[in-house]
């Protein structure tokens, strides 16, 4: 508490600050925390922090590992300070995030008539209706639109999902492809969950663009279209996605991690604070609040007041329960760090019962990323790999719906980068193809183990068949005087009058 209220006060705002224009002076500062002590600190800063005052981009994870905080510019100056007097080594990676943002996204459209504009074409170029331009940023409503239109015109492969409603009414919207049957494995991919990550938003609407557009002339999507059930969701959180484009050059509404939920509060040590949003990736019922997750609803990491107590949260979780069974993949996409999670990320050395074949998958998924343009991801859990935290979705499905590959991906850029969430937009087409390069792996995996259990229960029927035959000349005559004896005699007339009996498929081969 002492040190929260140290930190607030540091973080307090200056006299000049309501001078600055909105957005102005926005940095981020990159930290290195180089003892323990430091690195304590620096958790605790995170998991205390006020948004609105300091933002990490990239959280605080091993002592000497880079530490990215977005300050608010009228805190700069105490930060700055507060990092000189505890010994911190430290730079400014960006010395003014909004002329960042003007130079690398300025011409993103969020303007409503360029939307209007945009759905006008969507609406009246038939030729257009399943292909979405890449490299670009949509608003929610024009996305939602394309996958609508791209339901209606092609029934045979794509269908319109509804997962749930966000707190301020919108649907969230996804595409189930594949012909559903009962016996087929189903695989989950999502996006968007944090608002901010628009790289992980466009790199799930490639995807979707790749199957609808590419299918007829790619045998492994066709295969996938014939073989197994996936649905994609590219924006989990559309509330938090709409408001991050509400103003695309002030960082505090474009680095917007969270939900929209209402405001609520909590006593912070020197004020009762009151923020809107919850954290919907710390807020799944999977060791709830237990690390990496605030209790202060101004923390970016707010897991909210209870597990699944946000309705996109719980809504979502009862759509992938009612998979259950049949789920045999589910990856979340993310920005960024260049990182293939598994499970489980609240404590290091902690993983489940087939940690090996998940680790063998995500190995051969990374090797299969980087083939495709040299990038680098590394692979493991949390813990190991960026930092523990719980709450969050994947963890909870393994645990909970025992998937067997259950990934978070964060895409590019690597964490050394500087420019963080503001990717370069010629670099949103290469992150989606060799994004996908590596979810191919665990789709073919999927795909090959569900056809390899077809083509073995199909050589058990046909050795079945083969060996379909009455033992014994009585059955017919025994079946006659006892019509009950297949059933109650069974694993004897398996045995001796398996033709007869219709027992065919129980024989054991
Ligand atoms: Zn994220």
């Amino acid at each position: 508490m002492i040190l929260r209220v140290i930190l607030t006060v540091i973080l307090l705002c200056i006299a000049t600050c309501h001078s600055l224009e909105k957005g102005d002076g926005f940095q981020v500062f990159r930290v290195l925390p180089t003892t323990n002590q430091q690195l304590l600190q620096m958790i605790r800063l995170f998991e205390t922090a006020d948004t609105d005052r300091a933002d990490f981009w990239h959280a605080p994870s091993v002592v000497n590992g880079t530490v990215d905080i977005m300050v608010a510019p009228e805190h700069t100056g105490q930060f700055q300070k507060y990092l000189e007097k505890h010994g911190y080594t430290y730079q400014i990676a960006i010395q003014d995030l909004r002329t960042l943002l003007i130079e690398k996204e300025g011409n993103i459209s969020t303007h409503s008539t360029d939307d209007a504009f945009f759905m006008k074409r969507l609406h009246d170029d038939v030729g257009f209706h399943s292909r979405l331009r890449m490299g670009e940023y949509y608003s929610y409503s024009v996305l939602s639109t394309w996958l609508q239109r791209i339901a209606e015109n092609m029934p045979d492969i794509a269908k319109l999902i509804k997962v749930g409603t966000t707190i301020e009414g919108r649907d969230i919207l996804g595409l189930k492809f594949g012909k559903d049957t009962p016996d087929k494995k189903v695989v989950v991919i999502d996006a968007g969950i944090h608002a901010r990550e628009w790289a992980a938003i466009h790199t799930a609407s490639y995807f979707i663009n790749l199957i609808v557009n590419s299918r007829e002339g790619d045998p492994q999507i066709q295969n996938y279209l014939d073989n197994i059930v996936l649905y994609i969701i590219p924006v989990l959180n559309p509330d938090g996605y709409e408001y991050t484009r509400t103003d695309k050059t002030n960082p505090r509404a474009r680095m917007w991690r969270k939900s929209r939920s209402p405001k609520a509060c909590a006593f912070d040590g020197v004020r009762n604070s009151c923020c809107m949003g919850v954290d919907l990736n710390r807020n799944f019922d999977f060791r709830f609040s237990e690390i990496g997750a605030s209790r202060y609803p101004c923390s970016e990491i707010y897991h909210g007041p209870s597990a699944f107590s946000e309705p996109e949260s719980k809504a979502y979780s009862q759509f992938l329960a009612s998979l259950k069974g049949r789920l045999e993949a589910y990856i979340t996409l993310h920005s960024y760090s260049q990182l293939w999670i598994y499970s489980y990320s609240h404590r290091k050395f902690t993983y489940a019962p087939d940690i090996d074949e998940t680790r063998r998958v995500a190995a051969k998924a990374v090797q299969e990323l980087g083939r495709m343009y040299g990038t680098k991801y590394r692979h493991g859990t949390g813990p190991e790999i960026i930092y523990a935290f719980s709450g969050g979705s994947t963890d909870w499905a393994k645990e909970t719906l025992k998937i067997k590959y259950s990934y978070t991906i964060e895409l590019r850029p690597g964490y050394e980068e500087w420019n963080g969430f503001v990717l370069d937009k010629n670099q949103l087409i290469p992150t989606a193809k060799e994004t996908w390069a590596g979810v191919t792996v665990v789709l073919d995996e999927v795909t090959n183990q569900w056809k390899s259990s077809k083509n073995r229960e199909s050589e058990l029927s046909r050795i079945r068949q083969e060996k379909c035959s009455d033992r014994l000349s009585g059955c017919a005559y025994w079946l006659q005087s006892s019509p009950n004896i297949c059933r109650i005699s069974q694993s004897t007339m398996i045995r001796d009058c398996a033709k007869t009996c219709d027992l065919c498929h129980m024989i054991t081969v």
